[in-house]
């Protein structure tokens, strides 16, 4: 990649930040244009991809089974490369696309038709596409239908950007939670007041889904919201950060007291019966507390501890709350939250996997990739944008994370 296309592509990536899109759960919105798509060219796929550093993450999908998969071979990545649709009427029959994995293997992809998802600085975030198993051709009038469809799209992403509450619940959406966040955290450092912050995850919700259905679930989470909110004061601000993950800033309040609504807020979702034509429902939800202190740089990372320290609840059994303690968790310095395109490289540089990188500091990093099975325990981690290239040791591994120290 030459300069100029990394920093395009590093300004991307940036757009595609501020839209705070990637890995929120499925909405009827985006469903509807995919069903839509897929009816109108009569074909069997569509998908609303967004490119990410390393990989194609579907907001929608119809006939496509995987969630996400390598930006590498993806159609979609050449759309958003060259800003412009892709009409593909015979993968087999063209040279660019006829050994590409996702045509010789599954999904099987013969026809491909995709439209930039463009904002309004021009940046293509990602596609709206039609795929067939089978050749088609596609007429300069069906171009302008997807690309009009597109643009749907592009409206209901910056309609989110607008909104402040998450629709299911009534909390603050990820997006303005952050935002009163950082505001909190400045008026917290000014004025030398204590600020805290609780992060709590819906224990087992898979379940409860794969069991009662999505629409069950969706009672739950407004439910659980509910719950936390009748035990909050009004200064207190509920955030829907995830699918079944929940943030609350506290203004005012130090990690004692912080840890005391934890507690009244775990027993309140404790104690929840959801009704449902079976029988009631009963959750649990896990919590992870966190305070200002001398190893809190930023409000990222107020919630980056919140975060840790939810994830240690998990591990110690569930139900039950946990506030971050430093010593737990290999944490090597305080990270900036960025989104850069990086890749893992090894065997002297025969091998490499693209990765994004979602926190950087002079010690080390956290990065995301679409699986962590066959990244050896040391590697490079190359920034092309930065020039930066540093020798790395795993700390942590999840399915789709490592945190890595720089050696
Ligand atoms: P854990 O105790 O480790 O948190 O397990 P879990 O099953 O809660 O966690 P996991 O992350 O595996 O699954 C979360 C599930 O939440 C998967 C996803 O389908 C579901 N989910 C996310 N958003 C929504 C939503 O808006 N409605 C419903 N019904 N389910 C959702
Ligand atoms: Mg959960
Ligand atoms: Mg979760």
């Amino acid at each position: 990649m030459n300069s100029a296309v990394q920093i395009q592509e590093q300004t991307r990536l940036a757009s595609l930040d501020r839209y705070d899109i990637l890995d929120t759960p499925a909405e009827e919105a985006f469903d509807r244009i995919t069903r839509l798509t897929r009816r109108f060219f009569d074909v069997p796929m569509s998908t609303v991809t967004l490119i990410d550093g390393h990989r194609q993450w579907f907001k929608s999908r119809q006939g496509v089974s995987a969630c996400e998969t390598p930006k590498g071979p993806a159609f979609c990545s050449v759309v958003v490369r060259e800003a412009r649709p892709l009409i593909v009427p015979d993968a087999a029959a063209d040279e660019r696309f006829a050994n590409n994995p996702f045509v010789t293997g599954a999904p099987h992809i013969r026809f491909y038709a995709g439209a930039p998802l463009r904002t309004p600085e021009g940046h293509s975030l990602g596609t709206l596409c039609a795929m067939d198993t089978k050749p088609r051709a596609f007429t300069a009038d069906q171009v302008d239908t997807l690309n009009d469809l597109a643009r749907v799209v592009m409206s209901e992403l910056e309609l989110r950007v607008l909104a402040m509450t998450d629709g299911l619940t009534g909390a603050l959406s990820r997006r303005s939670f952050r935002g009163e966040l950082s505001r909190a955290f400045a008026l917290a450092l000014r004025h030398r007041h204590e600020l805290s912050c609780i992060m709590l995850d819906l224990d087992r919700f898979k379940a409860i889904n794969d069991e009662y259905g999505h629409p069950v679930g969706d009672l739950v989470l407004s439910a659980a919201a509910a719950a936390c909110r009748d035990e909050l004061r009004k200064s207190d601000v509920l955030g829907r950060v995830g699918g079944e993950e929940f943030a609350v800033l506290l203004p005012h309040t130090g990690l004692a007291s912080a840890l005391k609504v934890a507690e009244k807020l775990r027993a309140a979702v404790a104690r929840l019966q959801i009704p449902t034509p079976r029988e009631p429902i009963r959750v649990t939800a896990s919590f992870g507390i966190a305070a200002l202190g001398i190893s809190v740089g930023s409000a990222e990372t107020l919630l980056e501890h919140a975060d840790a320290a939810l994830y240690l609840a998990k591990d110690d059994g569930r139900n039950r709350c946990v506030e971050w303690r430093p010593a737990a968790i290999a944490q090597p310095g305080l990270r900036r939250r960025v989104l850069k395109a990086g890749q893992i490289s090894f065997n002297g540089g025969r091998s490499t996997i693209d990765c994004t990188v979602r926190s950087l500091s002079e010690e080390g990093a956290g990065l995301k990739i679409v699986t962590s099975a066959g990244v050896p325990e040391t590697f490079k981690l190359l920034i092309e944008t930065d020039g930066f290239s540093r020798l790395c040791r795993i700390v942590a591994k999840a399915d789709r994370e490592v945190d890595v120290a720089f050696v």
